[in-house]
């Protein structure tokens, strides 16, 4: 296959609240504005982002299970917008989710291997041996034993319900799984053990993986990319060990500071991240960052920041530190922030 296996384009969703006649005089809320990245085969990208940033809102967008506002999500190439009922079925076949919360994903009613089998089932019909063989392969991918096959959710530890639902999600064999805050319910040492089950998952798999965290620190080991979302936009979008070596956006910066990272070597940024998320429904003028920022200039109050390539790969939306030059200034230099061989130089 040539070309990224998801494209995402100026993907964009107003919330309206309330309800009313004047449909266009509502106030929404902008959870989503303007956001753009691709996925490539066998890639993690992750998005991360203070809580109410809009994380949920694009993975719940790509699955298709509401309608954006504006923008487009093609997968393979084609835009699922257009889809009728049975390739929409296909299209999301093809693409998983696992929850933050096992306990409310996971049916309590049902065992583990019939949590695990009921996607297959939705399409074909198993025989009781069949049904018995999936579940046990399953389980063995996802590190557990095919004796946990009768087990209900309440019989399982916090690991093995997220274990159970990723093996749900692999039983239709997906080219993509959308984990939304997957490990972040999970004790520390429990949450590594979930990450390198997913990264072996991909090495002997091939699937991609959006990766979705409010927390920076998960995202280091297991992303190829990172995208930073703030207040509804992508704010920088770069090759993981690029971010974390040398973040760019002062609002990366600040997360990286606020990451509880063991890392002695690390020189940590002294950018203290103050004040509380601005409101989505009346976002502050221009750069949203702007009233947190330390480095705000006059500028940043009245322009929306482009996200600017950078030389080293990375996109950057930022006045200070990637103000838009005469080059830049073509509106179809920054349409797209996955710039075409960064895959390639980051493995
Ligand atoms: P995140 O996952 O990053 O925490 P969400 O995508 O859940 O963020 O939410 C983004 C913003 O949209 C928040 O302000 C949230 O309150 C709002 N929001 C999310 N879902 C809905 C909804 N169904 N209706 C109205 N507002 C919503
Ligand atoms: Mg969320």
């Amino acid at each position: 296959m040539s070309g990224p296996l998801l494209k995402v384009e100026n993907l964009t969703k107003h919330y309206p609240l309330g309800a009313g006649f004047l449909k266009n005089k509502m106030p929404v809320i902008r959870a989503v504005e303007d956001v753009s990245f691709s996925v490539e085969p066998g890639e993690t990208l992750c998005i991360v982002g203070e809580s109410g940033c809009g994380k949920s809102t694009v993975a719940r967008l790509l699955m298709r299970l509401m309608e954006p506002t504006g923008g487009r999500v093609l997968v393979e190439g084609t835009d699922i917008a257009g889809l009728k009922k049975g390739a929409l079925r296909a299209s999301r076949r093809r693409m998983q989710m696992v929850f933050q919360d096992p306990f409310s994903s996971l049916n309590p009613r049902l065992t583990a291997g019939e949590i695990i089998t009921e996607p297959v089932e939705n399409f074909e019909r198993l025989s009781r041996k069949q049904r018995h063989a999936l579940a046990a392969d399953l389980l063995r991918k996802v590190g557990m034993s095919p004796e946990m096959i009768h087990r209900l959710p309440s019989e399982m530890s916090g690991g093995q319900r997220q274990r159970t639902a990723i093996a749900r999600a692999l039983a239709l064999e997906p080219s993509l799984i959308i984990a939304d805050e997957a490990v972040s319910a999970l004790d520390v040492s429990v949450q590594a053990q979930i990450l390198n089950l997913m990264m072996d998952l991909q090495q002997r798999m091939g699937i991609s993986f959006i990766f979705i965290s409010h927390d920076l620190s998960v995202v280091e080991h297991i992303g190829h990319r990172v995208a930073v979302m703030y207040l509804g936009r992508i704010v920088e979008l770069a090759p993981c060990g690029a971010l974390f070596a040398k973040p760019v956006h002062p609002y990366t910066e600040a997360l990286i500071a606020a990451a509880p990272v063991p890392d002695p070597e690390r020189v940590r940024p002294d950018v203290p991240l103050e004040g509380e998320v601005p409101s989505p429904i009346n976002p502050p003028s221009g750069c949203a960052f702007h009233p947190r920022c330390p480095l705000a200039i006059a500028r940043c109050r009245a322009e929306v920041p482009p996200l600017i390539p950078m030389a080293d790969g990375r996109v950057v939306a930022c006045h200070v530190r990637a103000p838009a030059t005469g080059a830049h200034e073509h509106p179809s230099a920054m349409v797209d922030p996955t710039l075409s061989g960064e895959i390639a130089s980051i493995r």
